[in-house]
């Protein structure tokens, strides 16, 4: 029997998602609202499911961890690279003040676009093409998330953070080697961590 939606939070809970503010937001946003018609009755469950251009809908306890992990508060600016499903795009418009998102897929931009209409979210602002060196017009941002994988740490995006901004992002040059990095931007460099294994699509350049 596939999950319900309190299943999937009751685990979210016991795998150590602690925000109570992030765990509302999973629970109200619609995930079966973001995945594939022939999949509805998997939307609860906590894996990645195939979207359309061979990518995928994250799972929700990543999406969970790292939206966590970026520590939003309201009003906040966030920059977030692969709209993908537009899944996690709709939970952090539920946590800060306004969301720019960029896919490098037009299909998969344009399903987004309509779900974010149909759920009345008018705190987010898309854009078609390449994330992987930000959105320049718009910096800086106070959070960043990239939900595809870097093969090094994007300087470009860490040079898009106001000081004391945190980015969160996958980087690893295979997909058996990826590390959720946490990076905060300092008044002059930054400093990184690694906190979970994960397997993304790639990030891709160009
Ligand atoms: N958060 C999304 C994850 C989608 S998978 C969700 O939960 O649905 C990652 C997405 O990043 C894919 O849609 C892929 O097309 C996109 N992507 C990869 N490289 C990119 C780039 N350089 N710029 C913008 N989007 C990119």
């Amino acid at each position: 029997m596939p999950a319900s939606r309190p299943e999937l939070l009751q685990d979210l809970v016991s795998l150590g998602v602690r925000s109570s503010t992030v765990l509302e937001v999973m629970a109200t946003v619609p995930r079966d609202r973001f995945v594939r018609s022939d999949l509805i009755a998997h939307a609860w469950e906590n894996m990645a499911l195939p979207i359309d251009c061979q990518q995928t809908i994250s799972q929700p306890l990543v999406v969970a961890l790292m939206s966590e992990r970026l520590a939003l508060e309201e009003g906040m600016r966030v920059l977030e690279i692969g709209t993908g499903s537009g899944y996690q795009t709709a939970i952090l418009a539920q946590l800060a003040g306004h969301v720019w998102t960029i896919e490098r897929h037009d299909t998969l931009l344009d399903q987004a676009m309509a779900r974010f209409a149909e759920l009345n979210l008018e705190n987010i602002t898309c854009r078609s093409g390449d994330g992987s060196t930000g959105w320049p017009e718009e910096a800086p941002f106070d959070r960043i998330m990239v939900t595809a994988a870097a093969t090094t740490m994007p300087q470009p995006l860490i040079d898009q953070l106001v000081p004391g901004g945190i980015m969160v992002v996958p980087v690893g040059g295979t997909l058996f080697d990826q590390k959720l990095y946490h990076v905060q931007r300092l008044d002059s460099g930054h400093e990184c961590h690694a906190f979970l294994d994960v397997r993304f699509v790639p990030l891709v350049h160009g």
